[in-house]
């Protein structure tokens, strides 16, 4: 099987495999006892919290452990919507391509009586900085807008929002769950607030994650109890996880730059092939995207169908579509970069990693290929556009 969506979760690489058994046979006693297994615990603790901050150029004593990347999302957006609430700020800035881990926390902020602001994308599925400037208010509490897309790998510009929330006095959250350990991030000269990331997207296990929270921003507790993660978040640290994600992250940074060499070198052969089939297109920026995002859309196609084909044929995709989970509806990332709902379905996400090879983009290519012009020869829409009864909207 060749494995192409990396950006639902990677494999998790021997570092990790090594410290999660270290978590489970050396370090398994509580972190919060005082005797010598939970003090042992404790110390292991600490220094995959120093591993994780110094990934991303942040303190310590900035790091919290969370559940993943939905935790780290929910505590920064909500924690920060209700310490404005407070001060008579209920207005919350994010961006219409956001994951729903942020869409769904602001939906739910929304019923409680906040105002959210869905900043647009160009139809490369970049965010205007100068979009964010013109939508902060006086009463605005916080601003979140995502690192890097999950569905199209759009990198958005988040150093210059940082700095101009950072002017006008306003929080900045970013959800870096698909950006740390494959680009290169540094909280401080970006100006990040708060940042959220996890685990299993940089060859860690899942069920992990933090949360960066810049020394002087305030913060809010969602799970209570104990007095873990200096009282920020409560519950017994999953140590074996935390240490096989601080594992995981110390190999990607030390690899950073030759592994997005390689594996933007993959990207680009393979979008180059895929170019090549008629009436398709390229999601998101050619440039400014992840060193591992192919996203296309096929005209006159459907992208479950697809998807369970080149599955037959031994590649694993997603169709970056929330057909996936059940329900019909078009992504909303697609449809935010102006992709009519017919196209929208016919979406392909080939996400890559530094464990691919040149050989399987060539196999990837000619199976995409091959089960495009195969759905296409049943289609009645891409029989109706053959015919000139319908209009390509993808020339
Ligand atoms: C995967 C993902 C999440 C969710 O992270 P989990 O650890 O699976 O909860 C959030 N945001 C983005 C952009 C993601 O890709």
């Amino acid at each position: 099987m060749i494995y192409a969506d990396n950006a639902a979760t990677t494999k998790t690489c021997s570092a990790a495999q090594q410290a999660m058994l270290d978590g489970m046979e050396r370090f398994w006693g509580n972190p919060s006892s005082l005797h010598s297994p939970g003090q042992q615990a404790n110390q292991a603790l600490q220094t995959a919290r120093e591993a994780v901050a110094r990934a991303i150029g942040a303190q310590t004593g900035e790091i919290y452990f969370t559940s993943g990347g939905s935790e780290a999302d929910n505590q920064a957006i909500t924690s920060a919507a209700r310490i404005g609430a407070r001060r008579g700020k209920k207005h919350l800035i994010t961006t219409a391509i956001e994951h729903h881990a942020v869409l769904h926390t602001m939906d739910q902020l929304a019923k409680e009586g906040f105002e959210v602001t869905l900043i647009p994308v160009d139809e490369s599925g970049i965010v205007k900085a100068s979009d964010v400037a013109a939508a902060i208010r006086e009463d605005t509490a916080l601003v979140s807008v995502m690192y890097a897309n999950n569905e199209i790998g759009t990198i958005q510009p988040v150093a210059e929002i940082g700095a101009l929330c950072r002017e006008r006095g306003v929080p900045f959250h970013t959800d870096a769950v698909q950006a740390v350990g494959h680009l290169p991030i540094d909280v401080k000269e970006q100006n990040i607030d708060m940042l959220s990331l996890s685990g299993h997207k940089f060859h860690g296990p899942r069920g992990v994650g933090a949360l960066y929270v810049r020394r002087g921003t305030p913060l809010l507790t969602l799970i209570h109890g104990g007095a873990q993660e200096r009282g920020f978040r409560a519950g017994t640290e999953n140590l074996p996880a935390i240490l096989g994600m601080a594992a995981a992250l110390d190999d990607a940074v030390a690899h950073m730059a030759e592994n997005d060499a390689y594996v933007a070198s993959l990207r680009d052969a393979l979008i180059e092939k895929l170019s090549h089939i008629p009436h398709a297109a390229l999601n998101g920026d050619r440039t400014r995207r992840l060193p591992g995002n192919v996203s296309f859309c096929f005209e006159g196609i459907e992208g479950e169908s697809l998807l369970l084909l080149l599955d037959g044929k031994g590649v694993a995709a997603s169709s970056g579509s929330a057909c996936t989970s059940g329900s019909l509806d078009p992504s909303h990332v697609l449809l935010a970069i102006g992709r009519p709902h017919e196209v929208a379905h016919g979406s392909l996400r080939l996400t890559l990693d530094r464990d691919n090879t040149m050989d399987e983009v060539d196999a990837i290519a000619k199976a995409t290929a091959e089960v495009v012009g195969y759905l296409r020869d049943m289609s009645p829409v891409w029989k109706a556009l053959q015919r000139g009864e319908r209009q390509y909207v993808i020339q």
